[in-house]
């Protein structure tokens, strides 16, 4: 505290106020100037000290705090910022968060009708008040209990959290039954007891300001709920009251900067509630996030002029959805980025499918299978167990819910009723004969391994007692390890299961549901047919690839001239020659055999090529016969296109194009599931190939861009 005495104090009086300060607990600083003189109290105290105790002394002229009054709040306790999850949203990140519904749930129709039309424009949490606290006795006070419960069951119908108003400390225990945020409405910023009773919750809560409360009272508030122990506080700016009556409160935008330099905690803006008129919130929305916040609030009713609660301040579907579109453009320029709708549109599991499972091996494919299972829902709990000297790593990952060491296999199966083997194939064999002692009875144990018949007979090690579904999914990526860890990895990836014998059907199905769950495409068939399906179109592709390589390889130390005249196409063939040994060398060797008959069938195609060379009518016929089944493949995507989604879009080639096309579709709020880029020559036009969703999108897509000038091909009618 500073204590500046008036011109003129005598001696005794300063000698007053620093006997006070003492007593306090402060030690004094005393600064004699040419008139007046200034004593500064140092050090802290246990309590607050209200410097109007000291400015009531004789001779004192003014004393003022130096220390903020909020301490945890206070950004440098986390100069970095907060992220607050709610239930897998991270508000407070690089991911805009929208908040979108009802003012008040009013029915089960009601709350399920906006959950969905919110849910499909890309909103990540579902809002809807149970209780009311409506300036007016006599107004709609919410459905409370019940309106809870149709809260509860149309967010798990879309699988996303969702937040409600509590208002009072009582029924905190009853909104944290089915909310998975608290809201603390303006109204009740300053219940004490509320916030006292929130901090004791796990549950976040999102505080917000009072509309004659100012940004340190807020803080304040807040510092309530993180005191007692509740770290997890979403701050929200709604508008203050002033003397503008055309806007039912005035929205205090400079909030945003001046409470992200105050606090780490996470902010967002209801511009909702701030202006109180439909067409202001839309143009609100967008400055808010342009001032920075880590999201908005905003009102949804799928028909607001019959809402009984906020009509007017409530967006209709499309509105929103138009909102979004906005939102998604400026997003890029905060250095934020807008979730894809589309990651948004597999549900929740309203069951969990198993209870635990254990992840063996969490590299690239462990890591994100992990995140994938934890962000349907359909697993409790997920532990991850690998070397030693990878535990950090995965830990800081933050992948699994717990990592345990290789050496610590027995606590880590301990209750697992889901086991993936998510290592080299090379090293299954010995895997499944270390676990087995420590699986519980009835364990469902599965591997990622690219060959299956032998591993399936390996898993015969496990006796009956267990079930072993061989797995494959069809996807990867040319990046390897937990950091590269991706949950939409295996969106649409075919996923080859290989029960064994002894395996029930209701458990095959149980398992099918945890690959649908995640966005993949199960596919039974028999381990063998796998191993021979795969020798010839993957094993033997890469061989042909590395011969191919080998030879033109030789050839360049005998002709330098070989290399350069190796052009696209001899790379578009041996791309794959270009992998590592590792990835490969468990594959080949377990499936010598049927890769060696594979090779086998290639000699005869190679011969029959070969013997055509010599008559022209055979040659057209195998080369047009071959070029036609080519072109019917899907190009080499993630997964599988449906060419009729796929767009072939000319550009010119000057800065920007690219981006009128991307703006353009975002404008109208059409997710891009894929972009590529077919053929880019200095000085000559480019071409994109844009993958959609469904074909709805699709078709509006190429409306979109014809009207904005672009020549527009369906990619089904297009020969590469
Ligand atoms: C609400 O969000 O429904 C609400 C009542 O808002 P506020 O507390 O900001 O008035
Ligand atoms: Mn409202």
């Amino acid at each position: 505290m500073i204590v500046i005495m008036q011109p003129g104090a005598t001696d005794d009086q300063i000698a007053l106020v620093e006997e006070k300060l003492k007593k306090l607990g402060f030690g004094v600083h005393r600064s004699d100037g040419e008139e007046q003189t200034i004593l500064g109290a140092i050090g802290t105290t246990s309590k607050e000290i209200d410097p109007r105790v000291i400015e009531i002394l004789p001779g004192v002229s003014e004393a003022h705090r130096v220390r903020r009054p909020f301490r945890l709040v206070d950004r440098v306790c986390r100069p970095s910022g907060t992220v607050v999850d709610v239930a897998g949203v991270r508000i407070g990140g690089d991911e805009l968060v929208v908040i979108a519904g009802p003012c008040a749930v009013e029915s089960r129709e009601q709350i399920n009708r906006a959950a969905d039309a919110v849910h499909s424009c890309g909103a990540r949490i579902l809002r809807g008040g149970a209780f009311k606290p409506r300036s007016s006795p006599y107004a709609f006070q919410g459905l409370e209990e019940t309106g809870l419960k149709y809260l509860r069951e149309a967010a798990d119908a879309i699988g996303i959290p969702c937040v409600s108003e509590v208002v009072r400390a009582s029924d905190v225990e009853l909104v944290g039954k089915y909310a998975d945020m608290f809201q603390v409405g303006a109204r009740n910023m300053q219940n004490f007891s509320l916030l006292k009773a929130l901090g004791n919750s796990a549950k976040p809560v999102l505080l917000k300001r009072g509309f004659a409360a100012t940004l340190q009272e807020l803080l304040l508030a807040a510092e309530y709920i993180l005191a007692a122990g509740n770290p997890r506080v979403v701050l929200c700016e709604r508008g203050v009251r002033t003397f503008e009556p055309w806007t039912r409160n005035t929205l205090d935008l400079s909030a945003v900067p001046v409470l992200r330099k105050q606090t780490h905690l996470p902010i967002i803006v209801d511009p909702s509630h701030a202006t109180g008129l439909r067409e202001y919130v839309t143009p609100m929305a967008r400055a808010a996030i342009a001032a920075g916040a880590d999201g908005v609030m905003v009102e949804v009713h799928d028909d607001p002029d019959s809402a009984l609660c906020d009509g007017a301040q409530s967006l209709d579907p499309e509105g929103f959805s138009s909102l979004m579109a906005d939102l998604k453009i400026i997003a890029p320029s905060v250095r934020k980025r807008l979730s894809d709708p589309a990651r948004n549109v597999r549900p929740k599991l309203a069951k969990t499918i198993f209870s635990k499972a254990a992840i063996i091996g969490i590299g690239l494919i462990g890591g994100s299978l992990a995140l994938a299972l934890k962000e349907v829902g359909a697993i409790k709990q997920v532990v991850g167990v690998d070397k030693d000297e990878l535990l950090n790593s995965i830990k800081v990952a933050g992948v699994v819910d717990q990592v345990y060491s290789t050496n610590e296999i027995e606590q880590a199966l301990a209750g697992a009723d889901l086991v993936i083997l998510a290592m080299p194939v090379g090293e299954i064999g010995k895997t499944l004969a270390t676990i087995g002692p420590h699986l519980s009875q009835g364990a469902l144990v599965s591997d990622v391994g690219s060959t299956k018949e032998e591993i399936c007979r390996a898993a015969h090690v496990l006796g009956k007692a267990v079930d072993f579904i061989g797995g494959h999914p069809m996807a990867g990526s040319e990046r390897r390890g937990v950091n590269f860890s991706d949950p939409t990895l295996f969106h649409d990836a075919v996923w080859v299961i290989c029960p064994n014998e002894n395996v029930s059907e209701p458990q095959v199905n149980r398992f099918i549901q945890v690959i649908e769950s995640i966005g993949a495409q199960p596919l039974k068939i028999d381990s063998k047919r796998h191993d021979q399906l795969v020798a010839t179109v993957s094993h033997v592709p890469h061989l042909i690839a590395a011969a191919l390589s080998n030879m033109v390889g030789r050839l360049g130390e005998e002709d330098e001239l070989a290399p350069r005249l190796a052009a696209g196409g001899f790379r578009d063939v041996t791309r794959t020659a270009s992998s590592s040994y590792g990835i490969w060398r468990d594959t080949l060797i377990t499936n010598r055999e049927l890769i060696e008959l594979s090779l086998n069938d290639f000699r005869a195609a190679l011969d029959r090529i070969e013997s055509a060379l010599g008559a022209e009518e055979s040659l057209k016929e195998e080369l047009t016969e071959a070029a036609r089944y080519r072109l019917g493949i899907p190009r080499d995507l993630p997964g599988l296109f449906r060419p009729e989604y796929e767009l072939i879009v000319r550009i010119i080639d000057e800065p920007g194009a690219l981006a009128a096309v991307t703006t353009a579709l975002a404008r109208e709020n059409i997710n891009i599931r894929d972009i590529q880029v077919l053929k880019v020559r200095q000085d000559e036009d480019g071409v994109l190939r844009l993958a959609f969703n469904n074909e709805v999108e699709t078709n509006r897509a190429a409306q979109v861009l014809r009207h904005s000038g672009h020549d527009v091909r369906l990619r089904s009618d297009n020969t590469e």
